[in-house]
């Protein structure tokens, strides 16, 4: 599309959240000269990847009134991806060797990210436009433009209005609990990966664990270095599936799916398996959900997740652009795709970049649709975009006139998701993808985004 001659125009803007896509989100609005007010109902910055010891009431999340604990992150979580892919463009993500309480690692721990994100939101004076504690109740249009209603932890409510409204509140805290055949009557104790967070509970008891994806591996070894066994369930193309793992603690098994759950305690799998298992721990995902947003019925979130409907991900067409969306997809650079979303949302809100019509937008959602089914992708994969996600970004990077994604960024994801299926006991220490570390910081060096030369980094960084 090209960018529209309209002159610019500066709009007054929500943003709900001020996790690593809200605050990016307000960065570009604000660089685009919008005004901004985001909304977070935490005390600080960072979403997700705040910590807490504490987990909800509800081990499974199912009842709706229950007090939400917003992370799902655990105490021994590490990035999942290299940290030189992960972070922001123009802020790279890079070791702080001025400060010994940071953690350099590749794969640094959680701490290590709030850190950076702390660190972006300081470099960018992001905080200055937030109000904390503060938790949005209802958005809905109104006359062409949006009312957002908020309260605060004093139990103030306050209405506003605000020309649009961006929703950037996460899609990690619902949990989605996998139906197992016969688990009303199963007599164990259940817990979703949500409310996780050490394996001191768990110890001396046998434990299965539903996925076997980053959480599912992760959380099933953390497990097993105090449990008496651990049984991962996973979906598998071959149901005889059956295999012990020597590492790291010679008591864990990986099985297919789970046939049935059985009164007597035992889970039967489909390999024909059976264990007495005292827990079962879903690493089954999260569903998105938006409690806080009335569009008269024009968007929901149908039984296989998709949320719809959608344009590219970010814009409801008959909403657009009052509304949109930042991080939706499921992918693996996060917060490159908050990035370079954020910045389509701030030219669309300014003029400078025009969207199709409403009728073109939804004529381009549909053949989308079209063309997952003709590939066989099953429905609720809709916002997993895999493979194809340097694709989407680069279009959207087209469209609103900024750098594409770097090709090493792409390739580092490929080959860190290869390792982690392949080694995933070492997958964080163990590399060999040197030339890539090496092209990703000689990339820093030449923007003019880091002060020590690359080699210093590749020297002292891990
Ligand atoms: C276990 C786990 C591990 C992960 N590991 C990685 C990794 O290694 N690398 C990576 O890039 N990504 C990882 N991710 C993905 C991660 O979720 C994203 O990277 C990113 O941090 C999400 O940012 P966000 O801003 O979209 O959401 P969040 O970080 O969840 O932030 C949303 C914010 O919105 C606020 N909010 C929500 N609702 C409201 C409301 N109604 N009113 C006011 N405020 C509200 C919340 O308080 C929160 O602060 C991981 C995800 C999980 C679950």
């Amino acid at each position: 599309m090209a960018p529209a001659q309209n002159p610019i125009i500066s709009r007054h803007v929500a943003v709900i959240g001020a996790g690593a896509a809200g605050l990016v989100t307000a960065r570009e609005l604000r660089r685009e000269g919008h005004t901004v007010v985001v909304f977070d109902r935490e005390k600080h910055v960072g979403g997700l990847w705040i910590y807490s010891p504490k987990a909800e009431s509800d081990p499974l999340g199912l009842d709706p009134t229950r007090p939400i604990v917003h992370s799902s992150v655990y105490e021994s979580l590490r990035t999942n991806l290299p940290r030189e892919c992960m972070g922001f463009r123009d802020f790279p993500f890079v070791p702080r060797g001025d400060d010994v309480s940071r953690d350099p690692r590749r794969y640094p721990s959680h701490k290590e990210v709030l850190a950076y994100l702390r660190d972006f939101a300081r470099e960018f004076n992001i905080e200055e436009m937030i109000r904390f504690e503060t938790e949005v109740v209802r958005v809905e249009p109104v006359n062409e433009k949006w009312r957002v209603r908020s309260k605060n932890s004093g139990g103030f409510s306050d209405d506003e209005i605000f020309d649009n409204v961006v929703v950037c509140s996460g899609h990690y805290t619902e949990p989605n609990v996998a139906r197992v055949p016969g688990v009303k009557s199963w007599p164990g104790k259940q817990i979703h990966s949500h409310n996780y967070r050490v394996p001191g509970p768990f110890k001396n008891e046998v434990v299965v664990v539903i996925g076997n994806f980053a959480s599912g591996a992760d959380i099933s070894r953390d497990i097993a270095k105090v449990a008496k066994e651990v049984h991962i369930a996973s979906r598998s193309s071959d149901p005889a599936m059956y295999e012990k793992l020597s590492v790291p603690t010679n008591n864990l098994w990986t099985h297919s799916e789970i046939e049935t759950a059985c009164e007597d305690g035992s889970i039967v799998f489909k390999n024909g398996k059976v264990v007495y298992a005292d827990t079962i721990v879903y690493c089954t995902g999260y569903k998105y959900y938006f409690p806080f947003l009335e569009t008269n019925g024009y968007m929901s979130i149908d039984e296989d997740n998709r949320v719809e409907p959608l344009y590219k991900h970010v814009f409801p067409p008959a909403l657009a652009p009052g509304l949109s969306f930042v991080g939706l997809p499921a992918m693996g650079i996060q917060f490159v795709m908050f990035e370079i979303q954020s910045k389509w949302v701030a030219a669309v809100l300014s003029g400078r970049v025009t969207l199709p019509s409403q009728e073109k937008m939804m004529e381009d959602l549909i053949a989308s649709y079209a063309t997952l089914e003709a590939l066989g992708v099953p429905k609720r994969h809709t916002h997993r975009l895999g493979k194809i996600q340097c694709k989407y970004l680069n279009w959207i990077a087209e469209e609103c006139g900024c750098e594409l994604v770097e090709p090493w960024r792409g390739q580092q994801v490929d080959r860190g998701y290869e390792r982690l299926v392949s080694n995933p006991e070492h997958y964080r220490d163990e590399w060999d993808d040197d030339d890539l570390i090496e092209e990703a910081y000689e990339d820093f060096a030449r923007k003019k985004l880091i002060s020590s030369r690359p080699s210093h980094y590749l020297e002292t960084g891990r």
